[in-house]
């Protein structure tokens, strides 16, 4: 693992004529967790996309411990990092076990007692070991986004990017994915960039918080820097209520303006 994390300098990107990336800088280190907020459409998911090669920027540079991940084979990428999709992919008929060792992407369907422990583990990590043997049609959609979060675990790559993994979590298991994320970060030394959608969220995981706004970073720090009303609402244009209390910062409530009024 080097030293020199995730860099992105000046990336632009755009889907045919508009502009959704507009500049954007920013890094993450290994052994820390970035949280990526900003309201919809704030180009959060492309930008994953750019780092994982999916797409291509059409200026800046995007580079993972020093090198460009311009010109890098897709394969040679998914070394250097996991990325879990916003959107759970296409449910095969595999068992949830099946799917973790699919995130290994061996050659062979025969696995070996290695593989199979790590995935088990993983699994046992997130509370579902249980459902190792469920057709991955019959669980739920938080089962399902877990078992997303297992594929990407299981591979141990430096990085990991996560597209609003939380979503259909409940409280508990929002819980447990943080305290995951973490233990990932403090104590296997991985990078981890995950979008997030709720902010309280990101002030308890996160080390650092990037902010996008219209495809450019409109803060980026740690989270009592950026989780400030005035900030959260030139960002979200909502009024928010920020209570400090002995640990962190949270957001405690939201207000609609409505015609212009506060
Ligand atoms: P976020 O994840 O922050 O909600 P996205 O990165 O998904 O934002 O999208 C940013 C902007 O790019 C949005 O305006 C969205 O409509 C547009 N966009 C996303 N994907 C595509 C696509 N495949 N083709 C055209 N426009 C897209
Ligand atoms: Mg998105």
């Amino acid at each position: 693992m080097t030293a020199t994390g995730i860099e992105l300098r000046g990336v632009r990107y755009a889907y045919r004529r508009s502009e959704v990336l507009r500049g954007v800088d920013a890094r993450v280190e290994a052994g820390e967790v970035v949280a990526l907020i900003g309201p919809n459409g704030s180009g959060k998911s492309t930008l994953l996309k750019c780092i994982s090669g999916i797409l291509r920027p059409r200026e800046g540079s995007i580079t993972i411990g020093g090198e460009p991940v311009r010109g890098q084979r897709q394969s040679r990428i998914a070394r250097s990092l996991s990325y879990v999709a916003q959107t759970a992919d296409a449910v095969y008929p595999l068992t949830v076990l099946e799917s973790v060792l699919l995130g290994l992407r061996r050659a062979s369907w025969r696995h070996d007692p290695a593989d199979l422990a790590r995935a088990e583990a993983v699994l046992r990590r997130l509370g579902m070991a249980d459902l190792a043997q469920a057709p991955l049609t019959e669980i739920s959609g938080g089962q399902q986004q877990k078992a997303a979060i297992a594929r990407a675990l299981v591979r141990q790559t430096p990085y990991l990017l996560l597209d609003e993994p939380t979503n259909h979590l409940d409280m508990k298991h929002k819980r447990d994915a943080i305290e995951i994320l973490t233990a990932c970060a403090r104590e296997q030394g991985q990078g981890v960039l995950v979008v997030l959608h709720d902010i309280n969220i990101a002030v308890q995981l996160a080390d650092r918080i990037v902010l996008l706004r219209d495809g450019r970073v409109m803060a980026d720090g740690p989270p009592q820097a950026v989780i400030d009303p005035p900030t959260l609402h030139a960002a979200y244009d909502v009024e928010v209520r920020v209570v400090e209390d002995q640990q962190a910062p949270f957001v405690a409530g939201y207000r609609f303006q409505q015609g212009g009024q506060a």
